[in-house]
């Protein structure tokens, strides 16, 4: 059964309830959720699911199941097993999440501030990375902190906009990242759209105004490969 996607239409959302729908030792099932499964090179969330007695069960990462749409919840080693058809409470750890959202929603920015194909991405709460096809000499750390910062101070209300299939076939130019697939699903794509910065096929969970990233900087520029010229970044605060 397909979970639905509670942080796909609200990456605010920090609190929400659902049933089990299955408990196997890959990880726990559930009717809808908050958790956003590892993914487009966005770490899964962690949180707790809390029982109608009271008893916590300790999220630690959160993945994709077999098949469109499944998610699984995968719980610390110990604590109660859950049973299908439970209630629980879901807490997102919001704190480590809405750091996610900044760092990942930076990384847009930054692919409008380094005009080159993208070929590799990685986001964790710490620092976020993305690798470019581009000379390494091109690569100057200070511009590219002062010119991303720039689009930050600027502000802009970030939107989702779907499109098909077909549309984004007819706009290849759309897909900037070589390294990983657009998020199709059902005929249709999810695009994040920063009005007059950037658009981009993308299925991972963004601040609302970039204004909310405050301001990064840039921790190392190395290459990783012919085609993976690496820039690491961090927040500022
Ligand atoms: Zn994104």
């Amino acid at each position: 059964m397909p979970t639905e996607l509670l942080f796909r239409d609200d990456a605010y959302l920090r609190s929400a309830s659902a049933r089990v729908v299955a408990v196997s030792e890959r990880g726990i099932e559930l009717d809808r959720t908050l958790f956003y499964p590892q993914g487009g090179g966005q770490a899964g969330d962690s949180g707790v699911l809390q029982r109608a007695n009271g008893e916590r069960v300790t999220i630690v990462d959160t993945r994709k199941g077999e098949g469109p749409e499944r998610i699984l919840h995968i719980a610390a080693p110990s604590g109660p097993t859950l049973q299908p058809g439970e209630t629980l409470a879901l807490e997102l750890d919001w704190a480590r999440r809405y750091r996610l959202m900044r760092l990942h929603t930076a990384l847009h920015l930054l692919s409008c501030v380094i005009t080159a194909p993208v070929t590799g991405g990685n986001i964790t709460p710490d620092k976020a990375r993305l690798d470019f096809d581009i000379e390494l000499s091109l690569l100057h750390a200070e511009h590219i902190e002062r010119e991303t910062n720039a689009l930050i101070a600027r502000g802009a209300a970030t939107e989702t906009v779907w499109i098909t299939d077909a549309e984004l076939d007819a706009q290849p130019e759309l897909v900037k990242t070589m390294s990983v697939q657009p998020p199709r699903g059902a005929g249709r794509v999810r695009l994040l759209r920063i009005p007059g910065i950037d658009l981009q096929p993308c299925g991972g969970t963004h601040v609302a105004d970039i204004a909310e990233i405050e301001g990064i900087r840039v921790l190392k520029i190395r290459s990783e490969g012919r085609h993976n010229k690496r820039v690491e970044i961090a927040l500022q605060q």
